[in-house]
């Protein structure tokens, strides 16, 4: 009882004061539910929607609504989304993918200068070209018709309230303001996020933002139709048609056209666990799970959290399965990917021959997979967000949800941000007459690795659920958080927490103010490139051990987990 009244006494704290917002929860019965999400305000919302009565699903509507108002850097309408949906009752995982799709008028040399060579990254980002047709509310209304409980237009009633009523903007928003060199570029953002004195705004400040309001009340009355087809798919057409510098070429047609997809998880045994993820467009789920098959050939458990040896392996284990996704992985509604192949534990012990305990295999190149493969690198640097939601029937959201860059092409439009999530497909769609796998074609998703993933134990019980922002080192930071969770026992907090190494086939990185820093010397007598950065994860986890839940929030965000 005085657990649940400190629980409930932090719930309402939480919104005043972002500093005193609880980080981590443990609950052994869930009256309502749990949720661990990157901002309070959406955490909340997402609550007191599961208060209601609510499944995760109505939950997860609330919280990316509420997302995309209080973290519009990072998520929103405007953009596109990965969903995972455990079904307790019937036993069953959905797979949702919101991904945004290129529009029909794109081609594979937009990202080419004249004279063939490809654009810097962020002459890319801004502006129209590298809008991809937003998929979030789609996918939100797809996977709502399947497993909502409450009405829909309900779910966004926090979120209107909240964008009427104004709110403070809250450090890390301020941070993302204040440092964005592009922002002020087109009108909107310069007024919205912007004092009148052209100053980013400071934490603290309000900001109400009636037209999202407006925005969401249309999609709560109208559906997702209201946001494809009509008046506000028109201002998305018009806004990044007319983009100064940098037009776009989406219509009408490429928005009423959008469809979310259900497709079947990718799962795979990991010692005694299931792990289960997302297939194609994303490389997320075969590049977690190829990591998982590859470090299952090492007795991970007998190490110690973040031992040399483990952070010389989970860095292995990267080489290999980047060489893999560089060359393969796309979205495979459109290229083949040898998902089977990648994931076959035959071939994922032959790969883990290459690695040694004493020294560095290098650069990993790609398996040998029947398929001619043309490897490309790509600049992906981080924004996006993460959420879990558990109700108290057992239901289980994992969701990771993006605008790509931090606050996507900079366009905004009736409240909300557009994505550019075209800049993750390759810029370069050619590599000695090899077309490579990514290249930008109508209609096509771009290669993400958004990896939103939901563990089993070995009775099929919920073990576990999680995902990160990190833009291509996601990879290695859910990687590390499973196995934290897995090997290592942790709990959920302790496991968000654990300082990061990741290895994208290239320079290991270490994360710089860490423990992990005392082991540059014995990784590069190793023969690894080591480097030293800030390695801003954003993971958002639930575990569930002996019916216990406990969640865990990134200290590196404004993240918090509340449960009742
Ligand atoms: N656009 C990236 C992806 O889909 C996510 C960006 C990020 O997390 O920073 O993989």
């Amino acid at each position: 009882m005085a657990h649940r009244f400190l629980l409930l006494l932090l719930l309402a704290l939480a919104p005043l004061c972002l500093d005193a917002a609880p980080a981590s929860a443990r609950s052994g019965k869930l009256a309502a539910g749990m949720v661990a999400a990157a901002n309070p305000r959406a955490a909340e919302a997402g609550m007191a929607i599961l208060r209601q009565g609510g499944s995760a699903m109505d939950a997860a509507v609330a919280i990316q609504a509420m997302l995309g108002l209080v973290e519009p850097q990072s998520s929103g309408i405007g953009g596109g989304a990965f969903l995972l949906y455990w079904d307790a009752a019937a036993q069953k995982l959905h797979a949702y993918d919101g991904r945004e799709t290129a529009p029909a008028a794109d081609s594979p040399d937009q990202f080419l200068h004249a004279d063939g060579t490809p654009m810097d990254f962020y002459e890319a980002v801004v502006g129209g070209l590298a809008v991809g047709v937003p998929g979030v509310p789609r996918l939100l209304e797809l996977a709502h018709r399947n497993h909502g409980k409450l009405p829909w237009a309900g779910l966004f009633q926090p979120a209107i309230a909240l964008a009427r009523e104004g709110f403070q903007v809250s450090p890390r928003l301020a941070m993302e303001i204040a440092e964005d060199p592009y922002l002020n570029r087109f009108d909107t953002p310069k007024t919205y996020f912007y004092r009148p004195d052209g100053s980013p705004k400071q934490a603290g400040d309000r900001l109400v933002n009636e037209p999202y309001a407006e925005t969401l009340e249309a999609l709560a009355g109208g559906g997702a139709d209201a946001f494809y087809k009509g008046r506000i798919a028109e201002d998305i057409v018009k806004t990044v048609r007319a983009a100064p510098g940098d037009p776009g070429r989406m219509t009408a047609a490429d928005l009423a056209g959008y469809q979310a997809r259900e497709r079947d998880p990718l799962c795979s045994g990991y010692r005694s666990y299931k792990v289960c993820g997302m297939p194609p467009p994303t490389s997320g789920g075969i590049a977690v799970l190829q990591m998982l098959g590859i470090l299952e050939n090492f007795q991970l458990g007998k190490e110690a959290p973040n031992s040399l040896d483990a952070v010389h392996l989970m860095a292995e284990a990267g080489r290999l399965a980047f060489a893999d996704r560089n060359a393969y992985v796309a979205d495979s509604d459109f290229v083949p990917v040898p998902v089977a192949r990648l994931l076959d534990k035959t071939y994922l012990r032959k790969r883990a021959a290459l690695v040694e305990r004493s020294h560095s295999l290098g650069v990993a190149e790609p398996g040998q997979i029947k398929q001619k493969a043309a490897v490309t690198r790509q600049y992906e640097p981080p924004s996006t967000t993460h959420f879990v939601v558990v109700d108290a029937a057992g239901n289980v959201v994992s969701m990771t949800s993006s605008v790509e860059n931090a606050f996507g092409s900079r366009l905004m439009v009736d409240g909300f941000i557009l994505n550019n999530q075209l800049t993750d497909f390759s810029f370069v769609p050619q590599v000695d007459e090899v077309a490579v796998a990514n290249r930008v074609e109508p209609g096509k998703r771009p290669r993400s690795s958004m990896s939103p993933t939901i563990v089993f134990d070995d009775e099929g019980r919920f073990f576990a659920a999680t995902g990160s922002p990190g833009g291509s080192a996601i990879i290695g930071y859910v990687l590390q958080d499973l196995i934290a969770l897995i090997d290592w026992h942790l709990t959920a907090q302790q496991a968000v927490a654990l300082p990061h190494v990741v290895n994208r086939n290239g320079v290991t990185d270490l994360e710089a103010g860490t423990a992990l820093s005392g082991d540059v010397q014995a990784l590069t007598a190793r023969g690894h490139e080591v480097r030293l950065r800030p390695l801003v994860s954003g993971l958002h986890t639930i575990r569930r051990v002996e019916g216990v839940y406990d969640g865990g929030a990134d200290p590196r965000r404004e993240g918090v987990v509340l449960a009742e």
